[in-house]
């Protein structure tokens, strides 16, 4: 018979050795929404259908759960005031069915290759814009740079990366991380983790699966010493 300890001992160590492993055999789905994780191996059920309002801020498609709209909001109006550039917001929230239209626009247009049409497009399931807590930004009258990797070179696509941290959101899709986000290289596109997490990634930069892990670590720490 194994005390509660020693199952927590043996949990605690198949956690560190599955971190290792592929994100899919360890990724947590219960997490708070702020931290919730959605990604190619991760897709988010068709009944999911987040709190969300229209943030006021220039641009389209502007819904956003509304503690990130709030954020978004006083970021966009920190980064005119501190840098003079109008952010615009270009995609936020997208519900499901939308994704699957969308995706399968694509597959009509692939001839019916999942393997084409999964490399430009996301399953439905897989957008992180399904959570409300995603957006891709742009920056006023710089057209030709709107979601594209240049920018990152245009003053709001800077001032986007140094400070949206201190507003709750990180980069989620930065550059050489694509093995574990599924993502490619996407300058534009934050996502709302709050203060704190977002504080934390911004002292220690790494992709949300890979931080997910230390958290879910940490906590089976915690559980253990209480005991
Ligand atoms: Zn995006």
């Amino acid at each position: 018979m194994s005390s509660p300890l020693q199952t927590l001992a043996s949990l605690l160590t198949a956690g560190i050795l599955l971190a290792s492993e592929p994100i899919q055999l360890v990724a947590p789905q219960h997490n708070p929404a702020d931290l919730l994780l959605v990604n190619r191996g991760w897709r988010i059920s068709g009944q999911y259908y987040p709190e969300v309002r229209v943030a006021d801020v220039p641009g389209q498609v502007r819904q956003l759960r509304p503690e990130a709209a709030e954020a978004l909001e006083e970021m966009f109006a920190a980064c005119l005031e501190e840098a003079g550039v109008q952010l615009i917001s270009v995609s936020g929230y997208r519900p499901y069915d939308k994704q699957e239209r969308i995706y399968e626009r694509k597959l009509e247009r692939v001839n019916g290759s999942r393997a084409k049409a999964d490399a430009y497009v996301a399953l439905p399931g897989a957008s992180e814009h399904q959570t409300g807590l995603s957006m891709d930004v742009g920056q006023k009258g710089k057209d030709k740079d709107t979601l594209g990797a240049s920018f990152a070179d245009t003053e709001g696509g800077k001032w986007l990366r140094e400070n949206c941290w201190r507003f709750g959101f990180i980069l989620r899709y930065d550059e050489g991380w694509e093995a574990t986000t599924g993502y490619s290289y996407e300058p534009w596109h934050i996502r709302y983790v709050g203060r704190v997490h977002a504080a934390a990634l911004q002292a220690a930069p790494m992709p949300l699966e890979d931080y997910l892990l230390r958290v879910r670590q940490e906590r089976l720490r915690t559980v253990l010493e209480l005991e």
